[in-house]
């Protein structure tokens, strides 16, 4: 007990550390002045945040954090300074794996539901740095590609949330090495952020060549104004992000050209011209694939378009967020630059607030292309490529929670992308598979974001146009994690018919907790028949199916069904 009152009085001297919250306040506005000089790799920040406590108790502390090569400089409330101490914090949010965190100590504190303003200032550079990476063990060489954040001389890519923290945030310590809690961190952010605005005004400055370095981002953009002294330059870029919705705010700077299609725009670096040409080509014929799916009229220009950004480094980690994607343009595979199109068009032409649907719909798109090409089986073995990354991550979530904290990794709230992009693919196969095509494509059409109040919405608008309950299937794939199915052929018995040939009476059982409807093949000589198959979880379902010659095999699942175990699914069936 001494021991304790020690302890406390310690932590009562550091500013009540323990009394921080640092996730009591959402960051409801921000109003940015921000100066890039990429010769020097700074960045320097002045600006308006507007904070609300949306904890239940008064907050007389502010936690404010940027990127830990980033130093703050002023924080005042109504025009005066405030006292503030500020601390390097170990998180892997950013890719230096630290953070410069400033501790606000308010005049007064912000009852729940109050707001506050401060005015910030904080400056520093942003230098390529992995340390996140490699300090959990990642080679370096590898790291740099996929931490390929940066302000620099020849190109700056600065992602948000998650990357860089280049505008401030505050969100408890996060560390890689521990299973998803980062992705939990920065879906618990998004969240929260999802009705924010984020103001930002872009001056960048520097020396340009025969093409004038340009600045992308991912908001409204707009053109201010571009000054040119000799071979000096200045330009000022407003970009609006009204709401951040789930968006990761990013901006890049390079000698970019751009291409223009009405569903789709490429910036390029130079010497990529041929490269950008490539996929532009690849998004004409991957629209073709997608208008069969969703309306792309002309009517919202600019809310259609998909963008590709061009990276520099030929081995970077391409970076998906919405509509736009970064990604090193090489022109190497043209089959994959359709498949990504055919993604990426997808985000464009059809959004939805949550990612099982908005992701999974897309993965769904490229699987269905690839069908369309090379038919099922191609397909099939496309989604086959996700397979083992979801049955792994059901199998590493059932050994570690208990029965309840199981349901938090739902389709509705996960923030695992083996789940809300690979699970949610198949799960929209199968939905097809078993309402069809016609009626799947109508319910997509009639999908509202804004009517997305209820988990259920979806299954609703599915059951509408399906005419057939799909409860059973939602439950057990959607709105909650009951890990996957597990069939396998328990029996199959022919008997002779009059006139000849044979009727296979045919029992699957499912071991796992998971329903599923399920192709059944029962091979025989000279052909095979296929017939679909409800099974639930842990239960059994029989299925006749009549072979005009010798019956010889029966295999559960094609590989539509995503399931655990792949290796109980063939059945010889005894002369
Ligand atoms: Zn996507």
């Amino acid at each position: 007990m001494r021991f304790l009152c020690v302890l406390c009085a310690l932590c009562g001297c550091a500013f009540q550390a323990s009394a921080l919250d640092r996730e009591a306040f959402t960051f409801t506005n921000y109003d940015l002045d921000v100066r890039v000089e990429p010769e020097q790799q700074r960045l320097a920040v002045r600006g308006k945040l507007t904070l609300r406590n949306d904890s239940a108790s008064a907050q007389k502390n502010i936690s404010l954090q940027v990127s830990s090569t980033l130093d703050w400089r002023s924080i005042q409330v109504s025009g005066k300074p405030v006292q503030f101490v500020t601390q390097p914090y170990t998180s892997d949010i950013d890719h230096t794996g630290a953070l410069s965190e400033a501790i606000v100590t308010l005049p007064q504190a912000v009852p729940p539901k109050g707001t506050i303003e401060l005015d910030i200032g904080y400056e520093g550079t942003i230098p390529l740095d992995a340390t996140r990476l490699t300090r959990i063990g990642v080679p370096e060489e590898l790291a740099k590609h996929s931490d390929w954040d940066q302000i620099g001389r020849s190109f700056t890519g600065v992602r948000g949330i998650g990357y860089v923290a280049w505008y401030p945030v505050a969100i408890e310590a996060v560390n890689l090495s521990e299973g998803n809690s980062l992705f939990e961190a920065i879906g618990r952010w998004k969240a929260r952020e999802r009705s924010s605005t984020l103001n930002v005004v872009f001056h960048h400055s520097g020396e340009g060549g025969a093409i004038l370095p340009t600045l992308l981002c991912n908001g409204k953009g707009r053109q201010l104004s571009y000054e040119r002294m000799g071979r000096a330059y200045l330009s000022v870029t407003q970009c609006v992000f009204d709401p951040l919705q789930a968006t990761v705010p990013l901006f890049a700077i390079g000698d970019y050209s751009g291409l223009d299609r009405p569903a789709l725009n490429v910036s390029y670096l130079p010497d990529h011209k041929a490269a950008a040409e490539n996929y532009l080509l690849a998004g004409d014929l991957a629209l073709v694939f997608v208008r069969q799916w969703f309306e792309i009229s002309g009517e919202k220009p600019e809310t259609m378009k998909a963008e590709v950004v061009d990276l520099p480094d030929p081995e970077a980690a391409p970076f998906e967020n919405g509509k736009l994607l970064l990604a090193p343009l090489n022109g190497r595979d043209f089959a994959l630059a359709r498949l990504t199109a055919v993604h990426q068009l997808t985000h464009a032409a059809f959004y939805s607030p949550r990612p099982w649907i908005y992701e999974g719909v897309a993965h769904f798109m490229q699987a269905a292309y690839k069908e369309q090409d090379n038919g099922r089986q191609a397909a099939l073995d496309f989604m086959g490529l996700h397979r083992t990354a979801v049955a792994d991550a059901e199998a590493a979530l059932a050994a570690e929670h208990s029965q309840n904290a199981k349901a938090d990794e739902s389709l509705i709230n996960t923030s695992r992308e083996e789940f809300y992009r690979s699970k949610a693919m198949y799960v929209w196969w199968m939905l097809r598979d078993m309402v069809g095509e016609p009626a799947l494509k109508k319910e997509l059409a009639a999908y509202h974001p804004e009517q997305d109040k209820e988990p259920s919405y979806m299954q609703h608008l599915i059951e509408a146009q399906a005419k057939r309950d799909l409860e059973w299937f939602f439950d057990d794939w959607v709105y909650r994690d009951r890990g996957l199915p597990d069939f396998r052929v328990q029996s199959a018995y022919p008997r002779p018919i009059v006139g000849g040939g044979f009727v296979v009476a045919i029992t699957i059982e499912n071991l796992g907790n998971a329903g599923a409807e399920v192709p059944v093949t029962l091979r025989m000589e000279g052909g095979e028949v296929t017939k679909r198959l409800q099974v639930r979880a842990n239960s059994t379902g029989t299925v006749r199916i009549e072979a005009p010659s010798a019956p010889q095999e029966v295999i559960v699942n094609d590989g539509s069904v995503l399931e655990s175990n792949t290796s109980n699914n063939k059945f010889t069936i005894q002369k």
